[in-house]
């Protein structure tokens, strides 16, 4: 059996990740789960979180992942996400900005309704896990 899986991570954007890797490590609506080759299929929703991945060099690689599917193969892991971007490509000043627009949103007390609150929430929760991603001390 080979040891390595194929993992792929599409946006509707973009492909932003195709290649062997060891293992990944990602945030399932259920929890967070690991893949490594020969693993028993399934399909989980991932939540907005942190993509893990051990690539054939040994080298950690990490990844913002927001909403979407993951499917698992024997062979091949692939993440069908709303967004994902790798560490290097996250702005971070654009996720702060984002942050802040969010808060003075949640901050407003009137004028919001549910949806808005909702969809600020999500963006603020977005923005922070950019924000820890990009962050090389991670
Ligand atoms: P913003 O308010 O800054 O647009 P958002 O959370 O609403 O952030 P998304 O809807 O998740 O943005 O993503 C829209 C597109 O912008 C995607 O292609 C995503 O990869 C990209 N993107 C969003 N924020 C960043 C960032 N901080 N750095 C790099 N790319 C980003």
């Amino acid at each position: 059996m080979a040891e390595n899986i194929q993992f792929e991570v599409v946006t509707p954007e973009k492909a932003v990740v195709n290649e062997a890797v060891k293992t990944v490590v990602a945030p399932g609506v259920l929890g967070e789960f690991g893949v490594l080759v020969g693993h028993t299929p399934f399909l989980t929703a991932i939540k907005t979180g942190m993509v893990r991945y051990i690539d054939t060099a040994g080298k950690e690689n990490y990844l913002f992942v927001s909403g979407g599917f993951a499917e698992a193969l024997p062979d091949k892991l692939t993440i069908l996400a709303e967004s994902a971007e790798k560490r290097e490509d996250i702005d971070i000043e654009r996720a702060k900005a984002s942050m802040r627009r969010a808060e003075s949103r949640l901050a407003e007390k009137e004028s919001k309704g549910h949806i808005d609150r909702t969809r600020a929430k999500a963006a603020l929760d977005r923005a922070m896990v950019r924000v820890k991603v990009a962050s090389p001390r991670m």
